[in-house]
Parts: C-alpha cells; sequence; structure tokens
C-alpha cells in the first residue's frame, strides 16, 4: 500500500493559514486589504471578545458574483493575477489567493456579497474535509461582508496561543491604524464588544490627513512633525517626520508604506537612521509616517506570506533617495526655514495652525506656518560655503559675534525699532539668564535659548563643512602648550600626526611623555589646547586604527566643538547674543545640540496668556 497520500483541502488548508493566520489581527489585515482590493470607500469593522469570538468586517466594494463566491474560499483562487507577469507588477495589496481559503479553514466563516446594484445577494460557507461550498441566498447591499466566527475552534495549538482579549484587540486597533495611516479617503470604523473605538471620515484636504494623523499618532506628534514631499528619480518620499527633539525610546511611530502598503524593511530603517545620524539623542528613535511611491515593476513585494517585507529592484537608488530626502528635510530644520520656502511645501508644524494644541505647551523649534518673517532673507550671503572665509585667520569664538553684529549693524537692535518684516525668526536678544540660557524677543513672543548648546552645534557644523571642504584651518597658539601624556599617547599622537593636521591641530613629541600642541583650529582660537588635545587623543586611540578614525571624523569633530563653544556661565553682551541668534538661524540642524538635545524653544503670547488667565 503507499505511503503517500493526498491531504484533504482543509488540512492543506490549516497548514497554509499557519503562515498567514497568526491572530485575530492578521485575519482583520486580510479582511481590510480584500475590501480595499475591491474598491470599497466606507469598511466597517465588528470585533467580539477580542475577535476569538466574531469578526466581521462589512464593505461597499465591487462584491462577489454568485458563481464566484465558491472560487473565493478555495485556495489558489484569486481575481488579482493571471499570469507570471502580473505578479512582477502587483498593484492590488492580496494577489496569493490563500486568504479566505486559509481562515476559513480554522473558523466558522460567511461569505456574504453582491456584485450588482439591484440583484438579490448571496451567501458561501464551507464544510467537511473538502471544504465544500454550499451557496444560497441572501440579502446583501452591493459589495460584501465576511464573518468568521470561532477562530481556531478547530486547531487548539492555536487556539492556545491567544493572549488576552485586551491584547488582542490592541493588535487589531493596530492593523486598523495602519490601514487608515495608508487610505486616508476611507471612511473606517471600529467596534469592540459594540462600543465604537475608531472612526474616521475621508480625508482628502491636507488638514483631515493631518488630524487622522493625529488621532493615531497623537497630536504630540504633528506638533512636532514636519511635512515633506520629495521627488526624484522615477520616486516620491511624501508625508510627516518627527523633528529629532521628538525621538522616541522605542522604534515605536515608525510607520512606512511603499505603494499603500505597510512595510517594515531593513533598507528603509537603515536609511531613515543614517539620516538621522547626526541630530538624534544616542540610543533614541526618530519618528514618522512616510509614503515611498514608485512604479510597481519597481518592487517585488513576493517575498513573505504576510506581504510585511518588499524587495526593491534597485536597492542602492531607493536608499540613496531615502537617505537624500530625508537628510535634507533635516538639515533645514532650523528656525525660520519656514519663511525660506514657498507657500505650498513649506514645511509647517502643522498642528499649530490646525489649533490642534489644547494645553499650554512649550513647543521646541520653529514657529509654525510661513508667517512672512524676513530671517532667511535678511542674513548675509556668507551661507554654507561662506565658513571657509570667515574660519581663516580670525579666530571664530564668541569675541567675534561683537566684531560681526557691528559689521551686520544689528547688534543692538530691539523689536520696537525693527519693522514687522525685519524681525528674524529668533528675534532679539533681551537677556542671558543665570548665565546659561539667552531670552530673547520675537514675533510670537519669548524665545529661549540654551546658549552652550546652540554654539556647539554652530561649531559642529563648521567644522564639518571645514573639514570636508579643504581641512580645518590651523591658526598658531601665542604660547605653544606642552601636555603631559603617557608614552603609549606620545607614540599614538606620533603615529596620527595627519589626522591630527587635518583636524587643524599641530603637535610635536617633545619627549618621551610630552607633547607640544602649536596650531589649533581657527574655528575655536580662543580653546584650551590642552584638553583639547587630550580629547581628540582619547578619540584616536579609541578608534585605533585610520579607517575607523575616517568613520567616526564626525565624533571628533563634534569633541572639538564642546571645546571650542561658550561654556555656561560666560556673560555675553546683547550684541554678542543677537549675533549667535543669527548665526543658529543660518546652520543647519542648529534646533538641535551635537547629542541631539533641542537648543532653543518659543513661548509664545497666547502661551504666556493661558498660564496667567489673561484675555478670559
Ligand atoms: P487574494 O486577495 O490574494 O486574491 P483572497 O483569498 O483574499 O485572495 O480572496 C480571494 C478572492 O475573493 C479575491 O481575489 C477577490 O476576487 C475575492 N474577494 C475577497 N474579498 C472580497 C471583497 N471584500 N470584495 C470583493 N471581492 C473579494
Ligand atoms: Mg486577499
Amino acid at each position: 500500500m503507499s505511503k503517500i497520500h493526498l491531504l484533504s483541502p482543509r488540512l492543506a488548508n490549516q497548514i497554509a493559514a499557519g503562515e498567514v493566520v497568526e491572530r485575530p489581527a492578521s485575519v482583520i489585515k486580510e479582511l481590510l486589504e480584500n475590501s480595499i482590493d475591491a474598491g470599497a470607500s466606507s469598511v466597517t469593522i465588528d470585533i467580539e471578545a477580542g475577535g476569538a469570538k466574531a469578526i466581521r468586517v462589512r464593505d461597499n466594494g465591487s462584491g462577489i458574483g454568485k458563481d464566484d463566491l465558491p472560487l473565493a474560499l478555495s485556495r489558489h483562487a484569486t481575481s488579482k493575477i493571471t499570469h507570471l507577469d502580473d505578479l512582477e507588477a502587483v498593484a492590488t495589496l492580496g494577489f496569493r489567493g490563500e486568504a479566505l481559503a486559509s481562515i476559513a479553514a480554522v473558523s466558522r466563516l460567511t461569505l456574504t456579497s453582491n456584485d450588482s446594484e439591484t440583484g438579490p445577494g448571496w451567501q458561501a460557507y464551507n464544510e467537511g474535509r473538502d471544504m465544500a461550498v454550499e451557496v444560497k441566498p441572501a440579502p446583501h447591499p452591493r459589495g460584501t461582508s465576511v464573518e468568521v466566527n470561532d477562530l481556531f475552534f478547530n486547531t487548539p495549538a492555536r487556539k492556545k496561543f491567544l493572549r488576552t482579549e485586551k491584547t488582542e484587540f490592541v493588535r487589531i486597533d493596530d492593523v486598523v491604524k495602519k490601514l487608515a495611516l495608508s487610505r486616508f479617503d476611507l471612511n473606517l470604523s471600529l467596534h469592540h464588544n459594540g462600543k465604537a473605538i475608531r472612526g474616521f471620515q475621508p480625508a482628502t484636504e491636507q488638514f483631515a490627513m493631518e488630524r487622522r494623523v493625529a488621532a493615531i499618532c497623537g497630536p504630540e506628534f504633528m506638533q512636532q512633525a514636519l511635512y515633506m514631499d520629495v521627488s526624484g528619480v522615477g520616486l516620491r518620499l511624501w508625508g510627516w517626520v518627527g523633528k529629532p527633539t521628538f525621538s522616541r525610546s522605542q522604534a515605536d511611530l515608525q510607520y512606512f508604506f511603499v505603494n499603500g502598503r505597510i512595510i517594515r524593511d531593513k533598507l528603509v530603517t537603515h536609511a531613515v537612521r543614517q539620516a538621522y545620524q547626526d541630530v538624534l539623542y544616542h540610543g533614541r528613535h526618530p519618528a514618522y509616517v512616510l509614503y515611498l511611491e514608485l512604479e510597481p515593476a519597481e518592487v517585488d513585494v513576493n517575498v513573505h506570506p504576510t506581504k510585511h517585507e518588499v524587495r526593491f529592484r534597485d536597492t542602492r537608488t531607493v536608499h540613496d533617495f531615502l537617505f537624500r530626502s530625508l537628510h535634507r528635510t533635516i538639515a533645514d530644520m532650523r528656525p525660520g526655514e519656514a519663511a525660506l520656502e514657498t507657500a505650498d511645501n513649506a514645511p509647517v508644524a502643522a498642528a499649530e495652525q490646525h489649533g490642534l494644541r489644547e494645553q499650554p505647551s512649550i513647543t521646541l523649534g520653529p514657529p509654525g506656518g510661513g508667517s512672512g518673517f524676513g530671517g532667511g532673507a535678511t542674513a548675509p550671503a556668507f551661507g554654507r560655503s561662506g565658513f571657509g572665509n570667515r574660519a581663516s585667520g580670525v579666530s571664530e569664538s564668541l569675541a567675534v559675534y561683537g566684531a560681526l553684529a557691528e559689521e551686520e549693524g544689528a547688534g543692538g537692535a530691539t523689536l520696537k525699532q525693527a519693522g514687522d518684516a525685519d524681525i528674524p525668526p529668533l528675534g532679539f536678544a533681551i537677556a542671558q539668564l543665570k548665565g546659561i540660557y539667552i531670552l530673547a524677543e520675537n514675533r510670537q513672543g519669548l524665545v529661549v535659548v540654551d546658549m552652550h548648546a546652540a554654539h556647539e552645534r554652530i561649531v559642529y557644523e563648521r567644522f564639518k563643512a571645514a573639514y570636508e571642504e579643504s581641512g580645518i584651518v590651523s591658526q598658531p597658539l601665542l604660547v605653544p602648550e606642552t601636555v603631559a601624556v603617557s608614552e603609549r599617547e606620545a607614540d599614538t599622537a606620533e603615529e596620527y600626526a595627519d589626522s591630527f593636521a587635518r583636524l587643524g591641530i599641530r603637535l610635536q613629541r617633545t619627549g618621551p611623555e610630552s607633547l607640544t600642541a602649536r596650531e589649533i583650529p581657527a574655528i575655536i582660537g580662543n580653546a584650551d589646547a590642552e584638553p583639547l588635545v587630550r580629547d581628540v587623543l582619547s578619540d584616536l586611540i579609541q578608534y585605533g586604527s585610520s579607517e575607523r578614525i575616517a568613520n567616526h571624523t564626525n565624533d571628533i569633530l563634534s569633541t572639538m566643538a564642546c571645546h571650542g563653544s561658550v561654556r555656561a556661565n560666560r556673560k555675553l553682551t546683547i550684541p554678542e547674543m543677537n549675533a549667535l541668534l543669527r548665526d543658529m538661524e543660518r546652520t543647519e540642524r542648529s534646533g538641535q545640540c551635537n547629542h541631539g538635545r533641542p537648543t532653543w524653544t518659543q513661548m509664545s503670547l497666547d502661551e504666556l496668556d493661558k498660564l496667567f488667565l489673561r484675555g478670559r
């Protein structure tokens, strides 16, 4: 007698279900995807007992004809692809033709549908080992309802893995949130045990879309996010990215969609991380809701049964595009950037405009809404590429801010003297608080700046630009400074003399255990040479090889920037403070210090009024 036999259809489907139907949330995901593929504009979801008892999904899509109903419940039956070619460029969410069959094999499933406006509806149900389908008339408007009862009643092993009702429902809610973010035009509602939990109205205007994002990701995210929309090389990336100062301790607020499909992808995660690298506080995770659009043929979606992963055909181009677009967007998050953008692609703290903020709260980062500051425009023309000029010869320490302030003729300016159009985004300094903070007045109200953090970022960005351009210009010390070190350290310093030179530091070995610093970077000409040399040396020893040093240049530059920046308790004059504010406005990434902490904050008059209950 033969030992090999064919599996019954039910058993075969139960095995397939192992891959796609892990828990109630996966049922919801498959059913919602089917509704979307059927062109539904409205979907309602009803759950009982975390989905273990009942799941009902009803849509107003194209429906299924009577003759197609049995096929819809069979494995390897789909209306979405016919040829292998179709698989190469799938535009629908589903295409494997196994979800309904799999779910039906591990539950009591009824499928009711009507593909006409006038005719009656039909209902299909399957039974037995062979999953024979019975079809009978049932009233139903155009569209489809799927009811899934007693999930896993016949697969006890699976049932054992179900968590509490609450946990399963949280996962369902997660799926619904993702779907709601993937299709703003969908009317979507979710009920649990008869209670309405979520209801999303179709959102087509930017305003309504942002309300939906705020409802899902929290109003805080929307306040701290910028909208972006970048196209190029056949790709488009749009959506909302959280400011670096709105980072999270977990990677739990990261939504990435590829052609409307939510995915988790290493390449994407990597590109995003890299883009945030220089501005994110150590160990923190960025928050974002992003949409990548590209030709369906450029991405393979048939990689995993649950379709959570994709494979890009041209990984390099995609990675590059993501990195560049995000990097640019993040670099532009500096005070007043809104004024530099045209009205319709301005990155704007959207929630602020839309009045989503109710609590008096302090907002980090730039004020919302391109309200016509002249900040960017009035800044003198030495932008990014001009750093070299300013660095050569002259010390760039704070002393220079005095001179700079006079040059610009606005050093002592106040809000009163300036016309509305001349008020820069960070306003004019009014005082220094406790030797740590600069207080300034701008159009919205009060600006508070952490002067060390801000100056550190400015010096750091200046170092990076100089390093990339031509190497860091050094400046001789009036009195060379001798640094006592260990013999090993002295050896290392000699070995890495070239690295030091590129960093603008010239050292000489003046004994077995002593080094003499002769030149330090002009950008931080006033810094103490000894601690600077020690810290850079310890960085170089830590990285150990030229290659690793090259990879960690930014870390070393960040160390140096710390030495060159204004310390707390340093008294600044008003013109010096104003010059620092102007420098922040033209420095990329100046909203965060080198370690990702915020450098400034705005308290608007409104917020101040609320604190004092004024105008009530
Ligand atoms: P797939 O989505 O991969 O095609 P499914 O098993 O999920 O496989 O669905 C099988 C078929 O049933 C689909 O191809 C579609 O034709 C039909 N179908 C399923 N759900 C719906 C729905 N809500 N509205 C219209 N047709 C549906
Ligand atoms: Mg499907």
